[in-house]
């Protein structure tokens, strides 16, 4: 009897998607349509452009005001609800199929971003989580991604290198000061790994989603510190700024 095998669900909507990407050619093309645009980002910092600041502008005005430590931020989208739902599904749900199309679109940005650029990346360091809320979630999101991007990129990735020292509240629960004051210092250089594996280095960060970008600055301190010479923020999406 021949055996017929379902073809999966998509991981947004949950009608019947394309093997290949996990969702549904409907999600697929709204995801499409969230994409990298690289003319209407702030070249530093990826937030969003199109609302407020007139055509030409090339950096955000908080980015004008006080830049970030580290030199860019790379996104694949810009956060809506479907992507969202997406990143949940990875996050809350463990399903890491969701890491397939999260990472085919953040390879495809990584790609288009560094072509004219001469800037090598050493390594891939990704986003650490407290070891409780990792206990609790079981894997870190962050990992999972940076495994299948350094996969695709042929670039080496380091998990242990940087460790979280306080288990933050969830971000939103506390505004944009509290935010930066609580990842004061939060991040730390394992004391295993020597400066040396970092000193003179052009590290890529990678988290999921970067919201106001205070995770992606503190780890950023943390890494130059050590002796790195450059970090660039790769994530999956961005959220606007409000
Ligand atoms: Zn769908
Ligand atoms: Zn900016």
């Amino acid at each position: 009897m021949g055996d017929t095998v379902a073809p999966p669900s998509c991981l947004i909507c949950e009608q019947s998607a394309d093997s290949a990407t996990r969702l549904c050619e409907n999600c697929n093309e709204l995801i499409r349509q969230s994409r990298y645009d690289i003319h209407s980002r702030c070249v530093r910092c990826a937030v969003d452009l199109n609302s407020g600041l007139g055509d030409g502008a090339l950096h955000c005005a908080q980015c004008i005001k006080q830049p970030p430590l580290f030199d860019h931020c790379v996104t694949a989208t810009s956060f809506n609800p479907l992507i969202g739902k997406l990143i949940n599904q990875l996050k809350h749900h463990g399903k890491l199929s969701a890491t397939i199309p999260i990472v085919s679109s953040m390879v495809e940005a990584i790609k288009t971003h560094y072509a004219a650029s001469t800037t090598r990346v050493d390594l891939v360091i990704p986003v650490p989580l407290h070891i409780n809320r990792l206990r609790h979630r079981g894997f870190n999101q962050a990992n999972e991604i940076a495994k299948l991007v350094c996969k695709a990129l042929n670039l080496p990735l380091t998990f242990n290198l940087c460790e979280r020292q306080f288990d933050n509240p969830p971000q939103q629960q506390s505004g944009l000061a509290a935010r930066h004051k609580n990842l004061r210092g939060a991040f730390i250089v394992n004391s295993n790994m020597t400066n040396a594996n970092l000193k003179g280095k052009t590290i890529a960060i990678i988290d999921d989603v970067v919201t106001t970008g205070a995770t992606a600055n503190a780890m950023t301190k943390t890494l130059l510190n050590a002796g790195a010479s450059r970090c660039d923020i790769w994530c999956f999406s961005r959220t606007p700024r409000k």
